[in-house]
C-alpha cells in the first residue's frame, strides 16, 4: 500500500481490533483484555493523526529522537495518550525517554537498568518496563540471553525497578510459536504478568500464546516506505 488516506487507516485499525477480539475469544480471554500497541514509526502524520482521531491512544516508537519530533504535540492535543518505548535505548537519552514514554518495552543491560535506578531515585517515578528477551539468541539482536534472563530479572528487582513484564522479536525464519512459548515460561517463574510479543504478521498467534500487549505497525498504517530496524 503506498498510500494511506484517513479512512483507510481507520478501517485497517477496526479490522485489527475486530481480529483481536477473535483471538482473545478463541484464547478464553475476556475480551479488551489484549493491549493494541499501534507502532507509528517512519509513519506520515497524517495516518497517525488519522489513528488518533478514531479514538486510539496507545502508540509504539522505536527511537527518542524521532517520538520527541512529533509526540509532544500528538499529547498536547490527545492528553490520555500512552507511548511505548520499543526500540533500542542509549544510556545517554535515558532521562529523555522517562519523559516521552509512559511504559519502556526494552531493558536489555544491566548498565540501563542501573542508569533507571538512578534516575527513580532522583526524580521519584519511572515508567514501567519490559525486559527485551533475546529468545533467537541472535548476535545482532539486542535482549537478554533466555540463560540469562532469571539472574537479571532479579538484579532489576534488586534496583526495584518497576518490571511488568518481558518482550521478544523472534527470529524472521523461525517458526514464532517457540519463541512466545519460551518468552511465557519465563515470565511465568519469574512472576511477571505482562509479555509484549506480536507484529503485524502474527499478533493473533501471539494472544493465543498468552501476549498482553501485540506491537502492530504496518497493519494498521500500512507499508512504512522507509524501513528502519
Ligand atoms: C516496527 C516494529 C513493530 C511493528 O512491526 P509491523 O511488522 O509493522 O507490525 C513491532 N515491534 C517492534 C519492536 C518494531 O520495531
Amino acid at each position: 500500500m503506498l498510500s494511506c488516506g484517513r479512512g483507510e487507516c481507520q478501517l485497517s485499525l477496526e479490522e485489527v481490533s475486530r481480529r483481536i477480539v477473535t483471538a482473545e475469544t478463541d484464547a478464553g480471554l475476556q475480551k479488551g483484555s489484549t493491549k493494541l500497541i499501534a507502532v507509528s514509526k517512519v509513519q506520515p502524520l497524517n495516518r497517525v493523526e488519522a489513528v488518533l482521531e478514531a479514538g486510539h491512544r496507545i502508540f509504539g516508537e522505536n527511537r527518542v529522537q524521532e517520538a520527541s519530533g512529533k509526540w509532544p504535540q500528538f499529547k498536547a492535543k490527545y492528553p490520555d495518550t500512552e507511548l511505548h518505548l520499543l526500540g533500542p535505548l542509549q544510556s545517554n537519552k535515558v532521562r529523555q525517554a522517562v519523559e516521552l514514554f509512559d511504559v519502556i518495552h526494552t531493558l536489555d543491560r544491566l548498565k540501563l537498568a542501573k542508569s533507571f535506578a538512578r534516575l527513580a531515585q532522583e526524580i521519584g517515578e519511572i515508567p514501567e518496563m519490559f525486559i527485551q528477551i533475546n529468545t533467537g539468541c541472535e548476535p545482532q539482536k539486542s535482549g537478554i540471553l533466555p540463560s540469562d534472563a532469571d539472574a537479571f530479572v532479579s538484579e532489576c528487582f534488586k534496583l526495584n525497578l518497576p518490571i511488568i513484564g518481558l518482550m521478544c522479536i523472534p527470529p524472521v525464519n523461525e517458526e514464532a510459536s517457540l519463541h512466545f512459548a519460551l518468552l511465557k515460561k519465563i515470565a511465568e517463574r519469574n512472576g511477571l504478568p505482562s509479555l509484549s510479543m506480536g507484529m503485524s504478521n502474527d499478533y493473533e498467534k501471539a494472544i493465543a500464546f498468552g501476549a498482553t500487549h501485540v506491537r502492530v505497525g504496518s497493519a494498521i498504517f500500512g507499508e512504512r516506505t522507509r524501513e528502519q530496524v
